[in-house]
Order: structure tokens, then sequence, then C-alpha cells
């Protein structure tokens, strides 16, 4: 049976791309190293049609799939379990600009685009795609329309659903769905579309998806402020919104010991303010866009700070004074995770909370987990401007960071998630669910919830042969 879909998919694809020997690492291992897999053969099509019949002749063999883009997920969504009888299906030779409508506004992409290039193709119209992500230069918009990412501009733009019109989708049975509109009005029944969207290859296969476009901005500018608490830091994000409207595209926060692990493992990174007085509790990098130009962008902005100087949100600021200075403060923000990677082993938790809530939250989860557990530290961060926190847990200095996993990982994501589900947030953010977090899903959402998933699950892929064990547990 496996040697006939082998020969099978080789002819659907050719055999060039049926891959089944060799290193296979960057398919069957995830971006964080979290799980490592066995697949049957990586599939490789380059076209809608192949997409279809690879599907049909998977489901005819009861062979099941994982859809793949850029492997940059964070929940361990896209790689096979260790079977070694899963097909990991690989979007990325299918990366073609299908249209550009000026006019709507839109462009019409194939799910294997890379993110950076979709913003580079906008870019050229002189438009904006908005969508932007750390990970841009290698994650696919098939994949950040299935984790429905958010990023860096998701205050202004919202995260992919928001900015995806439509969609072509490949059904688990292998029929295509062309849901492709440029529609911003369609109430035309239930939404398939968003159904897909944040469904992590458990429903069916984007192909192809319709994306907003936007005007692009006169002038962006970037400040970074001290703030004397993350009170403070809600109070700056309230004050900004009023005051820069629209304009406001970027708003994140960064701890002290987050930055301080910057500054220890990329010393060539020029942290403002890090030597204040008092060491500032929280950072804040905002980002201003303006339809006008520099100097009402610059105007606008100094006003703003002035203001909540003098009202005591903010400690100190400073704006960048050209584009290189604003890449440099963003890729302070940026630089992170690679810091904490740096610093060792660390548990991760990307929360949502709502914003007015945050600071309670900050304040009982940073002293519940320094009771329990002693010496931990705290690597806080994200992007306030949208309640979304990367909370996240470092072994305590000096420890063996890899026997501080093993025995208190998961006490630690329990009192975390206990304390997010009390103040009313959700356990994934931005990151989705994958194989990581089924367990939690089963945990914090309510029966209801679950079972309407469970429900839709079975209608659209009764043979659950769509990335089983993601999202909800096998
Ligand atoms: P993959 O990792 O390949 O897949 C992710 C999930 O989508 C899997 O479940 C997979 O089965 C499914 N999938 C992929 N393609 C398809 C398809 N065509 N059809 C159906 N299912 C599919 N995420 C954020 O939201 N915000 C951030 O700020 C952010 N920053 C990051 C920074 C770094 C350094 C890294 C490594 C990751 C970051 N991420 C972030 C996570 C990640 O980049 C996103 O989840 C991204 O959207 C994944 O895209 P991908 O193409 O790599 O998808």
């Amino acid at each position: 049976m496996t040697t006939t879909l082998l020969d099978t998919l080789r002819q659907i694809v050719g055999a060039d791309h049926v891959l089944t020997e060799g290193d296979l690492t960057a398919y069957e291992q995830d971006w964080r190293k979290r799980a490592r897999g066995k697949a049957l053969a990586v599939v490789r099509p380059a076209s809608t049609p192949e997409v279809a019949a690879v599907v049909k002749a998977c489901a005819a063999a009861g062979c099941s799939i994982v859809p793949q883009g850029g492997n940059t997920g964070l929940s361990v969504g896209s790689t096979p379990d260790d079977s070694g009888t899963q097909v990991v299906l690989s979007l990325t030779r299918m990366n073609a600009v299908r249209a550009m409508d000026r006019d709507n506004l839109t462009m019409t992409v194939e799910a294997g685009c890379i993110l950076q290039s979709l913003q580079e193709t906008a870019n050229k119209e002189g438009l904006l795609f908005p969508l932007s992500l750390a990970a841009e230069g290698s994650c696919t918009i098939g994949g950040n329309l299935s984790t429905n990412a958010g990023g860096t501009q998701v205050v202004r733009y919202g995260n992919a659903r928001e900015l995806c019109l439509g969609l072509e989708v490949v059904t688990p049975q292998g029929e295509v769905w062309d849901g492709l509109s440029g529609l911003r009005k369609d109430n035309t029944g239930y939404d398939l579309r968003d159904l897909f969207i944040g469904s992590e290859g458990t429903l069916g296969i984007i192909t192809a998806a319709t994306m907003k476009l936007f005007p692009q901005p006169a002038a962006r500018l970037t400040a970074w402020a001290a703030v004397p608490s993350m009170a403070a830091a809600v109070r700056l994000l309230g004050l900004a919104h009023q005051h820069l409207g629209a304009g406001l595209t970027g708003f994140e926060v960064m701890g002290q010991f987050a930055l301080s692990l910057v500054t220890r493992h990329m010393p060539q990174l020029r942290v403002p303010f890090a030597g204040l007085k008092g060491a500032p509790p929280y950072y804040v990098l905002l980002e201003n866009s303006d339809s006008e130009s520099e100097q009402h962008a610059r105007e606008r902005f100094e006003a703003l700070l002035e203001l909540a100087f003098e009202d005591g949100c903010m400690l100190d600021a400073v704006v960048a004074e050209s584009l290189s200075q604003a890449q440099e403060l963003w890729h302070i923000r940026e630089s992170i995770p690679l810091a904490q990677a740096e610093e060792g082993l660390n548990i991760k938790h990307d929360i949502s909370i709502a914003a007015s809530r945050i600071p309670a939250f900050v304040e009982h989860a940073d002293a519940l987990l320094a009771r329990e557990i002693p010496g931990v530290r705290l690597v806080n961060f994200g992007h306030l401007g949208d309640g979304n926190l990367h909370y996240n847990v470092q072994a305590p200095e000096g420890g063996d960071a890899g026997e501080f996993l093993r025995t208190q990982e998961a006490r630690v994501n329990q009192l975390v998630y206990d304390a997010v589900a009390q103040f009313g947030g959700s356990f994934s953010a931005e990151h989705g669910v994958g194989q990581l977090k089924a367990d939690k899903l089963a945990q914090y959402k309510s029966p209801v919830a679950l079972s309407m998933m469970r429900a839709i699950k079975q209608a659209l892929d009764p043979q659950g042969l769509m990335n089983p064990g993601c999202v909800l547990q096998k």
C-alpha cells in the first residue's frame, strides 16, 4: 500500500518532489527543536490541482497529511509524528502572485509565498502589505493564515484574518473550494473563510488567498520610552490611541530583565536609558505612521510624548532621527527571543488579556511565580497594543536549565495559565495551539466550545486525516 501511494504521489508531483531519503530535518523538526518526527514522505506540489490530487491519493490510502509552510510555527503544528506514516505536504513551491488589483487594493497570492516577498511586491506597487513579524523572511502566507498570525502591526491593521478577503482551499476529500474573493461585503451564509483561518491545517489546505493592501504612509516614526510600571505603559497606550488615532501602528512593551539579556548576549546593541537612575522596570516601543508628512508625524509624536511626560506615565523618551535609528530600535525588540535562547532553555507563554487587566495580571503572576518557584526569572515582553504578552520563564541563574524544564515546566504552565484564565485571557494569543498546547485547549476551552469544534472537524474531515493531534487531541 505504502509503495503504491508513493508511486502515485511521484506520478502527481514528479519523483524529485517526493522526498523520502537524505536529511529531512528541515521538514521533520520544528523551529524550536521541541519535536522531531519521521515522515513517510515530504511531498512538494507545484499547483492547486496537484495538491488536490495528492490529498485524494492520501485519502484513498488512509494516509494522514501534515501541511507545512515555512515551518517557523512555535506550537509544533507543522511537523509529523514519529510513526513514519504521515505525509508532510510542503506548499513552498506554490509561490506565485496570481493577481494584483490596485483599484480594489488587493493581491491574490499562492500559499507558499514568503511573507517578506509579499511585502516587497506590495512595496513595488507603492502599496503596503502590513503583516509583519520577525520570521517574515521564512514564513509563508499560507502558514500565516493557518495560524492567524499577528506580529507588530496588529494594533492598526489587525491580524492575518483581518487582512484576508478570500481563500482557495483543498478540502480533506481533495475537492477545490474557490473562495477567492476581493469582496469586502459578502453576507451569504456561514463564513467558510474564517473557519479555515486559524485552523492550523486541521480542516483543509489553503492553496491561495486574496489579501488586503493599504496606501503607504507618508512617514513612519519610532520612539523608545522608559515607563515606571506596567500600569503606566497601559496608560501611555491609552494616550497614544487618543492622540495618534489610526496613526498608532506599533506599541510594544519590554521588561527590564528581557532587555538585560539583550545587553548581556548582544553587547553591540545599545539599549536606550538602560543606565537611567532607578532602572525603569519597563520600556515601550511606539510607532506612528502618518499620511501627511514627516514633519506632521514628528509634531504629533512630540506632543504625545510631552503629554505623557507631564502625566507621569513616562520617565523619558527618544524619537529616532532616521530610518536606520528606527531599525536599530526595532532590532533590539526583535532580538529578545534570540537573547533568551542564548541564555538557555526557557518556557514560553504567548498569552492575551484585556489591556486594562494586564497590570493586575502581571502583579499577581510575578508574585505567584516568585513565591512558588524561588529564583525563577521572568522575561516579559510583547505586543501590549494587542493585549498580547510573551510571558516567558527562564530557569534560575546558574541552574541546570534542562533539569528545570523537566521538573518544573508542567507546574509553571499550570500556574501561568490558571492565572490567565482567572483574568479572562487566552493561553494562545498568536502562536496557535499546535500539538504543543492541544492538552491546554482541552483543559481551558469550555465544553460547549470544544464540542462545536469537534463537530466541525468531524463534518469536514470525517476520516481525521488532516493534521491529526494538532489543535484537537487525537
Ligand atoms: P508553518 O510553521 O509551516 O505551519 C504552521 C501551522 O499552519 C501548522 O499547523 C501547519 O500545518 C499549518 N499550515 C501551514 N501552511 C498551511 C497551508 N497552506 N494550509 C493549511 N495549513 C497550513 N507568530 C506571530 O503570530 N507573531 C509573531 O510576532 C511571531 N514572531 C515569530 C518570530 C520568530 C523568530 C519565529 C521563529 C516565529 C514567530 N512567529 C510569530 C510564529 C510563526 O512565524 C507564525 O506562526 C507563522 O505564521 C507560521 O508560518 P509558516 O509558514 O512558517 O507555517
